[in-house]
């Protein structure tokens, strides 16, 4: 007990006071199942905010980054290192993209995506040429150009001026922009997560990704929550037929440890060249080693699960008392309640069910390979915790 104030008090003194911390302490885990410091086992419907893809600890992804951390954890962009070439290779055999740039977060991925297509659009069509179009409600990071690019307003507030350039619209007015002379790329998530898990509207994207390439406009898709087989394919955009110039991902690409990328279609592969753009810690190792376990898991049979799972789930729920209504694809789930979706994320913790919130909505992110008892289990109380 004693070890538990010390450790809140510690935490209050010490770190930012940017995080509402829930008062739990989580000690160890066992994929989706995870222990607080009393003991108490909790089924884990966050994981980490769709970071730990399959689950805590998982063994298989635990012994690939281990066995890289004994071989070599780091030694910066100036040598080459295995992991990091071997995935981008993954990644564009499985996506068709050409060419990948690694970071360490979701924002940064973005912010690399922006930077390229600044930069190609400059070079063909001018200097004015730049203006970079998102959507209202999106979520692409909390850097200021990254900011600029999150459609939604109260996120700006403090921290004026932001980097230009920016325009956020809804789906229906991007096609009909004026001055398409102008717009460098498009940024959209097809499922906005912080958002309130909102799908976008499939004929919305076909008529998006028309209006790019008629424009000759940078399409890029934000896959930071939806990618790594979050939806049931391996990226959110594969469900819709996009084709994006750029494609930025992050959260449960490593399975736990940091990592961005930014995938650079054919019209946007060589845009940079040596020092125009780079990171300390990009394509690390065992992040990289990490990621590669992930991606070479991620197949039809477990896409296969994820949806059925997904489906199960929102079926499940739509037909609870106090459920308004159900979004979302494959593990990607919100919940719109009668009742306020903090009141319903606090009563599911006190019996042993972590999940998260996106706006008024109850969020669940399981890891993807989540047993379907414990899924089933973590719903029942679920359900309970929303009809009482
Ligand atoms: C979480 C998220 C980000 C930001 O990722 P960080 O790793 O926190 O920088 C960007 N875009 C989307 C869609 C996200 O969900």
């Amino acid at each position: 007990m004693s070890e538990k104030m010390n450790l809140k008090e510690m935490d209050q003194t010490y770190v930012a006071g940017t995080y509402k911390r829930f008062p739990v302490e989580i000690v160890r885990g066992e994929g989706s199942v995870v222990f607080d410091e009393t003991g108490k086992r909790y089924i884990d419907l966050g994981s980490g905010i769709a970071v730990t893809s399959f689950g805590v600890a998982d063994p298989i992804w635990r012994e690939a980054v281990v066995r890289q951390a004994g071989q070599v954890q780091h030694m910066s962009n100036l040598y080459y290192t295995k992991p990091c070439a071997e995935l981008a290779r993954m990644l564009c055999k499985r996506t068709g993209m050409k060419k990948v740039f690694f970071s360490n977060s979701g924002a940064e991925a973005n912010e690399c995506a922006i930077k390229a297509a600044r930069k190609r659009q400059a070079e063909r069509k001018g200097p004015d040429c730049h203006i970079i179009v998102t959507l209202k409600n999106s979520f692409h990071g909390r850097t200021l150009t990254t900011l600029a690019a999150t459609g939604q307003d109260h996120y700006h507030e403090l921290y004026q001026p932001l980097t230009p350039g920016f325009l956020s619209c809804a789906p229906e007015e991007i096609p009909e922009l004026p001055h398409p002379e102008r717009i460098a790329g498009v940024l959209i998530e097809c499922i906005q997560g912080e958002g309130g898990v909102v799908q976008i509207p499939p004929e919305a994207l076909g008529r998006i990704a028309d209006f790019t390439k008629r424009n000759d406009i940078l399409l890029m898709v934000d896959e930071v929550q939806t990618g790594n087989g979050r939806t049931g394919k391996l990226y959110s955009y594969m469900h819709f037929g996009l084709e994006p110039d750029i494609v930025s991902t992050a959260k449960g690409l490593a399975g736990g440890l940091p990592l961005g990328a930014t995938l650079l279609g054919e019209q946007v592969q060589d845009v940079f060249g040596f020092g125009d753009h780079g990171s300390t810690f990009g394509g690390n190792p065992m992040a990289c080693a990490g990621a590669i376990s992930v991606l070479s898991r991620i197949d039809d049979d477990l896409m296969k699960e994820v949806t059925e799972k997904g489906n199960w789930l929102k079926a499940y729920f739509g037909t609870v008392q106090g459920v308004q209504s159900v979004s979302g694809l494959g593990l990607m789930m919100g919940i719109q309640t009668d009742k306020p979706a903090g009141e319903i994320v606090s009563a599911a913790m006190d019996r042993g069910v972590l999940c998260l919130t996106a706006k008024d909505k109850v969020r669940l992110l399981p890891a993807l390979n989540i047993s379907w008892s414990l899924l089933k289990e973590a719903a029942e109380i679920l359900k309970a915790c929303i009809e009482a």
